[in-house]
């Protein structure tokens, strides 16, 4: 509660009340964090990734402090299912308001000559093919709703060389491409779709870096540590919410300063 000059006490308005929103990759690190985030600020959760019992333990976590979610199991990479998790989630809940679009992850790195062909697929399919799946099925969603938002989840990789990770770091640039058009292709169908790139934040597998590791990239931060991942789930719970109403087609770095400071 707030108080209102004039108006006594107001209740505080949460950024996603009342809104059905789908998390991808929601099984672990940021993913899980943004459906926690999300569900504090009011939404409905569809969460999913191939990691069925983690969706499952997560949505009993959320239902365990009041909040409403569904688990579907998907694989971002198969049209078939990520078709069948947007139906899902409009056939549970009538609607789409928003997707956070986080699925995503790369190959062990290895200079560009070494790595191969598949692995370089592979990053692709997750980090692009990914989200143009998703893309497609929850616009399609939320033109039959009247409109919606959709952060799509990239990486300060997406917007400057690091070397060793060449399939990452293109699949990432590619995600702006797609979010820009995604963003004039539906900027007049009430349709938002933003991008987030995330530095070096401190999920479950950083926290398994050696220390001396971590310290090292925290020196090459201006604010001298490593983002937390509460920290992008906050960034997009506004990019996803009604606060942001002309924000579209933007790319949202959540580092630190890093990229401020030059790659
Ligand atoms: P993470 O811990 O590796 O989690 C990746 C998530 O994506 C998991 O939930 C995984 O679930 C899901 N996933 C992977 N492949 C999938 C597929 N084919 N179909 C469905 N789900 C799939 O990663 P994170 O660190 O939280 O990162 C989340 C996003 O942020 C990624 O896009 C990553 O590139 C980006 N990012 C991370 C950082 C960082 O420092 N952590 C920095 C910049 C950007 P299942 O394995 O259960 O399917």
């Amino acid at each position: 509660m707030r108080e209102q000059p004039g108006h006594g006490v107001m209740p505080k308005s949460r950024l996603l009340q009342d809104k059905v929103v789908l998390v991808t990759g929601a099984s672990r690190g940021i993913g899980a964090a943004a459906a926690r985030t999300f569900s504090a600020e009011g939404a409905t959760i569809v969460l999913t990734a191939r990691n069925a019992d983690a969706i499952e333990r997560l949505a009993d976590t959320i239902a365990g402090t009041g909040g409403a979610a569904l688990a579907v199991p998907a694989d971002v990479t198969d049209p078939a299912s990520v078709e069948r998790l947007v139906q899902a989630a409009v056939d549970k809940y009538s609607r789409l308001d928003a997707a956070f679009n986080n699925a995503g992850g790369g190959p062990m790195p290895r200079p560009l000559a070494e790595i191969a062909v598949a692995d370089f697929e592979s990053a692709l399919r997750v980090n692009v093919l990914g989200i143009f799946l998703c893309l497609k099925y929850e616009i399609a969603a939320m033109l039959a709703g009247g409109g919606g938002s959709i952060v799509n989840t990239s990486s300060t990789a997406g917007l400057r060389a690091v070397p060793r990770i060449a399939g990452y770091v293109a699949s990432k640039h590619a995600i702006l491409g797609l979010t820009k058009t995604a963003a004039l292709d539906y900027a007049a169908s009430n349709i938002r779709v933003n991008a987030i790139a995330p530095g070096t934040i401190l999920t479950e597998r950083l926290q398994e870096l050696d220390e001396g590791r971590r310290e090292q990239i925290s020196g090459q931060i201006p604010m001298g540590r490593l983002g937390r991942p509460e920290e992008v789930a906050k960034a997009g719970a506004w990019l996803l919410s009604d606060e942001a109403a002309y924000v579209t087609g933007a790319t949202f770095d959540i580092d630190g300063g890093r990229m401020a400071a030059g790659a």
